[in-house]
C-alpha cells in the first residue's frame, strides 16, 4: 500500500493538487506506506468556506435529530471496531489490544454526544422582577477546528468533532500528518451515518495549514494537543486571532507508592502505565515516587519489566508497540545517555533493543532510571517513551511538594492501603487528574480531560460539561409579557402557520 490520502472538503474525498507531501511510515519496519499532502491555501479556503455555509443550515437541524447522528455514527464506529484498529495499528505502530482501547475511547465520547440535549440544557429564573422571566440557552458558534497528535489518532479526534457538531457548529480536524489514515476512516464513517455534507472537513498538513486556521477570521474555536511548544503557539497566536482555545500539552506524570501499598497491584500497574503504547500516552507514569521502605520494591519492578518485550502489533506476545518515528527513538536514546552522565543509575536500557522479525523498526526496550534528582534532563523533559524514573522519598509531605513542584499537572497516582493519604493527597496535589490505586485516571466522557497547569493552555477543557461550553455561546432572554395582552372571550382561537 502506498496510497495518497485524500482531503475531505465540502462532503467530498479529494486528490490534493499539493506539489509538498509528507511520507507516512509504518514504525514497525519504516517502510512507506502512504503519502499525505500539505494542502494548498485555496483547498484551506474551500474547506473553511465550505465550513461555513454547512454551518448555517446545520444550526437550525433539531437538537434530537444532530444526536441520531451520533447514534448511528456510534453503531458504525462499533462494527467497524476492529478494522479501524487495524488500520490504527499499521501507521502508529500500535498493538492491536491497545489500537482497539484506543478507538474505544473516542467511542464513547460518540455515545456522550448523542446524549447532547440534556447537556445543552440552559437556565431559568421566573420572576426576576414583576411579570417578567429570565432565561438562557446555548447557541453553536460557528466553524471550529481542531488539530491533533500522532498519539490517539481515533481518541482524540473523536474528544472533539462529534460534541462540536453536536453542538449544533461545522468542524475542520487537521489531523496529525505522522497519521492521517485513521482520520479520513473517521470521516468516511461519519459520512455513511448520514452527515450533511461540509459539517465535518479533513484538511492535512503541518505548521502551515495549522497557520492559515489560526488566523483565518471565519474560525471560532481551535482545540489543539499536542506538545509543550507547539501547544504554547497555539494558545498564543490563536488568541491573539481573538479565537476561543483549548490547547492540551505535555507531561510528566507521578504515581507515589506509600509503604502500605499492595506490592502486587503496585508493580503491575507501574508497568503497564509506564511501558505500555511505549510510554507515548500524555497519561503514561513516567515518575515512581516511593515513600520510605517501598523504594525496597524497585528491584522487583525491574525484574517485571525486564520480561516486556516490544512487538508488531498483532504479535499477541508483543508488550507494545514501537516508536513512532526514527527521530523519535534517537530523541529518547540520547535523553538516556543524558540520564547516565548525569548520575542516574539505569537499571534497565532498552537502547539496543531489536525486534528480530522487523530489524528497521524503532523498537526501545523498556528502560528503569533509580537515583533519580529533579535537576536531572530525563525528570524535567516529556521523554515519551518506555521509560520509567525511581525517586525516593521519606514522607507523603515530600512527594507531594515533589509532585506539586514539577511545572505539569495532568495525571498522577497514589497507591495506597490507607484513605487518609489518599485523602490528603487528591486534596493537596496540584494536578487535574488523580488515580487513587488507579494507575491512568483518564475520566469517562461525562466528566470532563482536566489537565492543569503547563499540561494545558485554555480554561473549557476536552469532552463532558465543559466541552459544551466550549463549542456553544450562552444567550440570555429577559422576557415580559402583559397581562392586558392575554386574549379573553369565547371567540378567541389560536391561528396556527
Ligand atoms: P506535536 O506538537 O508535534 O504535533 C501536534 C500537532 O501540531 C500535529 O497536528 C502537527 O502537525 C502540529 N504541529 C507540529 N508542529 C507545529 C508548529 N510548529 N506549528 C503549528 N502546528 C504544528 O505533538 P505530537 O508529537 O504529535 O504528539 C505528542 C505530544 O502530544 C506529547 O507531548 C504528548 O504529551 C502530547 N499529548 C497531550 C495530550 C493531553 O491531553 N495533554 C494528549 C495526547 C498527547
Amino acid at each position: 500500500m502506498n496510497q495518497s490520502v485524500p482531503l475531505f472538503i465540502d462532503g467530498k474525498f479529494i486528490q490534493s493538487t499539493s506539489d509538498q507531501w509528507v511520507e507516512v511510515t509504518n514504525p514497525a519496519t519504516n517502510d512507506v506506506i502512504a503519502k499525505v499532502p500539505c494542502a494548498t491555501e485555496s483547498e484551506m479556503s474551500r474547506a473553511v468556506e465550505s465550513a461555513k455555509e454547512a454551518f448555517k443550515a446545520w444550526r437550525n437541524i433539531a437538537v434530537p435529530e444532530r444526536a441520531r447522528l451520533m447514534l448511528r455514527y456510534q453503531h458504525l464506529l462499533k462494527e467497524n471496531h476492529d478494522q479501524i484498529a487495524t488500520l490504527l495499528s499499521k501507521e502508529t505502530g500500535k498493538t492491536v489490544v491497545d489500537a482497539k482501547g484506543d478507538v474505544w475511547r473516542g467511542i464513547e465520547v460518540v455515545e456522550q454526544a448523542a446524549n447532547i440535549a440534556s447537556n445543552m440544557m440552559g437556565e431559568m429564573v421566573e420572576n426576576v422582577a414583576s411579570d417578567i422571566d429570565s432565561y438562557s440557552f446555548m447557541q453553536p458558534l460557528g466553524v471550529c477546528c481542531g488539530i491533533t497528535p500522532f498519539n490517539f489518532p481515533a481518541m482524540i479526534p473523536l474528544w472533539m468533532f462529534p460534541i462540536a457538531i453536536a453542538c449544533g457548529n461545522s468542524f475542520i480536524l487537521k489531523p496529525s500528518e505522522q497519521v492521517p489514515l485513521t482520520s479520513v476512516r473517521l470521516a468516511e464513517l461519519f459520512e455513511e451515518a448520514g452527515a450533511p455534507s461540509g459539517v465535518l472537513q479533513i484538511v492535512h498538513g503541518t505548521k502551515e495549514q495549522v497557520d492559515f486556521l489560526l488566523s483565518h477570521q471565519d474560525i471560532r474555536t481551535i482545540s489543539f494537543v499536542g506538545s509543550v511548544p507547539v501547544a504554547q503557539y497555539i494558545y498564543q497566536q490563536g488568541t491573539q486571532h481573538f479565537k476561543r482555545v483549548q490547547a492540551f500539552a505535555g507531561a510528566k506524570n507521578h504515581m507515589v507508592v506509600m509503604p502500605d501499598a499492595n506490592k502486587a497491584q503496585v508493580i503491575s500497574n507501574l508497568v503497564g502505565a509506564s511501558v505500555g503504547a511505549a510510554g507515548q500516552r500524555c497519561m503514561a507514569i513516567s515518575v515512581a515516587v516511593f515513600v520510605g521502605s517501598a523504594k525496597e520494591w524497585i528491584s522487583d519492578l525491574k525484574q517485571e519489566l525486564s520480561t516486556i518485550t516490544p512487538g508488531v502489533w498483532d504479535d499477541p506476545k508483543a508488550g507494545y508497540g514501537p516508536l513512532i518515528s526514527a527521530q523519535a527513538k534517537q530523541r529518547v536514546i540520547g535523553l538516556i545517555e543524558e540520564g547516565k552522565a548525569q548520575g542516574a543509575t539505569c537499571e534497565l536500557d532498552g537502547s539496543q533493543c531489536q525486534v528480530d522479525s522487523c530489524p528497521d523498526g524503532n523498537w526501545l526496550g523498556p528502560t528503569l532510571f533509580s537515583g533519580v534528582s529533579t535537576d536531572m534532563s530525563i525528570y524535567q523533559q516529556e521523554i515519551f517513551g518506555p521509560v520509567l524514573l525511581c525517586i525516593e522519598v521519606d514522607t507523603l509531605q515530600q512527594a507531594i511538594e515533589l509532585v506539586n513542584h514539577n511545572p505539569y499537572g495532568n495525571g498522577t497516582s497514589i497507591f495506597t492501603a490507607s484513605g487518609g493519604a489518599a485523602r490528603q493527597y487528591q486534596h493537596e496535589i496540584e494536578v487535574g487528574q488523580v488515580g487513587i490505586n488507579v494507575p491512568i485516571p483518564v475520566p469517562l466522557p461525562f466528566f470532563s480531560f482536566t489537565g492543569w497547569k503547563g499540561s494545558f493552555y485554555g480554561d473549557l477543557h476536552a469532552y463532558g460539561k465543559q466541552a459544551v461550553r466550549f463549542y456553544t455561546e450562552t444567550k440570555t432572554v429577559t422576557a415580559r409579557w402583559f397581562d392586558d395582552d392575554i386574549p379573553t372571550g369565547p371567540n378567541f382561537t389560536i391561528q396556527l402557520k
